[in-house]
């Protein structure tokens, strides 16, 4: 198709203030862009089509590097919600959680963690990256879709989750793992260490992991080990691991979380990260537009009580004496261990998402609310039935961070925009799988001004593509590919927020990937996207 755009507003992506212009696309790719109108030659040329963009904005589809949508993406129904935020390009494989590689003694273990995130995967086969690629491709889904290796999920592959550290044959198991990933084109890994069993590997475990893709051969996504008072030891133990396996570090989802951490323990952070930078580092980090976290109720639960096994420790909580054990073990903290009932807390801890239907009554309210509204001796019983009822998969929304810190990140020259949805079966989901990229346009550009609206682009197109290495998108530049988006800026909206976070957004006039028009005005038109491979 060739599609000739005229009389839009120009926003390249590359952060240079906007123009009024004119935009060529043949075979698929951007040939052309001029300044006012094209030349007439082209203008009177044979164009199938003719898209007249004024007053309308024209710019690079937007690019998520941070989306749980590994095993969503191969649904029939995936797509709008992307689309309609004007998202072209999805990253997967996300917080060391991926559905691959999948080995049958775990199946169920890795599907059980990667549940709440992720959503089901039940009636896939798949057990290598090559076969999860192979069905992706088959599912033709309708935005791009690149993918890290997850380190959890290498674990799980590898063994299970014994806490103990890999043995030397198991490290080996796990290289080539990882190695086989990279071959399919991943792009990098990706690391939670906040999560079981991630989170019995030390730094240097995980280095030595890493340092498989020393050379150029991808990129480190770190959801590090403490989010909230121990943040400035979290960023030094990522920068440590990506030094030592000399590798690029990405920081994922980065904020002080915990209102005992905001501001100075984040600026903290920050001085960490640009001294190192300053020092030739190669660190960036993301963030979402919202002042609240999202997550499961496992990551809330004392690893020592989960030690003997997720599945049998979410069992046990039936017993009395195993409830006393984990109240116990919330109250002491345990060293080295994040305690998020504590540096959050409960009365900041909302439920978001169950599955059974006796459970819906606590949706939308804190564990702290529930447990005084329903009789719980305290909140770590009301915690642990509601995990045993669910059998550990509770989504819950954290109100854990400060406006002005998120301000700050997203004035940072290196920070990208990412959503880090969820496709859980939820609920009550968070609003940024909904909203997150037209919500940062509207809230941070247009009505806060807290950036520009061609910065604020520039960190959802080429400051993401050059993170991850996409040589040829996230720009408006001859022979780069042609994935754009058009849309008026006063209308261009998020719908979504915590009380009706199901909401699409609107606003988008078109959206083009590969050259094609594959949505329009709210609705999907075609699938002409692809996997992409590093
Ligand atoms: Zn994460």
């Amino acid at each position: 198709m060739n599609a000739l755009i005229r009389n839009g507003l120009i926003v390249d992506g590359s952060g240079e203030p906007p123009y009024e212009g004119a935009c060529l696309v043949e075979d698929g790719f951007i040939r052309a862009l001029w300044h006012g109108r094209a030349p007439a030659a082209v203008e009177k040329g044979n164009n199938a089509e003719v898209i007249d963009a004024a007053g309308r904005v024209v710019c690079p589809g937007f690019i998520d590097m941070h989306r749980h949508c590994d095993t969503a993406a191969l649904r029939e129904d995936f797509g709008l919600i992307e689309l309609s935020q004007g998202i072209t390009s999805c990253f997967a494989g996300n917080c060391g959680m991926a559905p691959v590689p999948n080995v049958s003694a775990f199946r169920q273990s890795l599907e059980n963690y990667l549940e709440p995130c992720l959503g089901s995967f039940k009636n896939e086969t798949f057990s290598t990256h090559r076969e999860y690629l192979k069905r992706l491709e088959a599912a033709q889904p309708p935005v791009n879709m690149g993918f890290f290796a997850g380190m959890g999920a290498i674990r799980i592959a590898v063994k299970g989750f014994d806490p103990s550290p890999f043995a030397a044959s198991e490290m080996d198991a796990a290289h080539g793992l990882l190695r086989d990933a990279l071959d399919c084109g991943a792009y990098g890994m990706s690391i939670g260490l906040m999560y079981v069993p991630e989170l019995y590997s030390g730094a240097d475990e995980i280095a030595a992991l890493a340092s498989v893709m020393k050379g150029g051969g991808g990129i480190l996504c770190a959801h590090m080990r403490w989010e909230t008072e121990r943040l400035e030891k979290a960023v030094q133990e990522v920068i440590h691991i990506a030094q030592k396996a000399e590798v690029p570090l990405e920081i994922s989802h980065f904020k002080a979380a915990g209102a005992t951490a905001w501001h100075d323990v984040l600026y903290r952070a920050i001085e960490i990260i640009e001294a190192e930078r300053g020092r030739g580092a190669d660190i960036t980090v993301d963030f979402y537009p919202y002042d609240c976290g999202s997550s499961t109720m496992m990551q809330m639960l004392p690893p020592s009580y989960l030690a003997v096994g997720v599945e049998d420790a979410i069992e046990g909580l039936k017993k009395r004496e195993n409830v006393e054990k984990m109240r116990k073990l919330l109250e002491s903290g345990e060293p080295g261990w994040d305690n998020l009932s504590k540096t959050i807390g409960w009365d900041r801890t909302i439920i978001s998402s169950v599955r059974r239907d006796e459970n819906r009554k606590f949706l939308g309210k804190s564990v702290s609310a529930c447990a005084k509204e329903y009789g719980f001796r305290d909140e770590a019983e009301m915690a642990a039935q509601l995990m045993y009822s669910e059998k550990g998969k509770v989504a819950i929304i954290n109100q854990s961070m400060s406006p002005n810190d998120i301000d700050t990140i997203a004035r940072l020259p290196y920070s990208s925009l990412i959503s880090d949805s969820l496709y859980g079966d939820m609920n009550n989901p968070h609003p940024r799988l909904y909203g997150s990229f037209p919500r940062f346009l509207r809230d941070f550009a247009r009505e806060r001004g807290i950036l520009d609206f061609a910065q604020a682009v520039r960190k959802m197109t080429s400051q993401p593509a050059q993170r991850v290495g996409l040589k040829d998108r996230g720009l408006l530049s001859p022979d780069y590919r042609a994935d754009i988006i058009i849309f008026d800026p006063a209308a261009f909206r998020d719908n979504a927020d915590y009380l009706t976070p199901a909401a699409l957004a609107s606003g988008l006039d078109c959206a083009i990937i590969n050259g094609k028009t594959v949505y329009r005005n709210g609705r999907m038109l075609c699938r002409n996207a692809g996997v992409l491979r590093r």
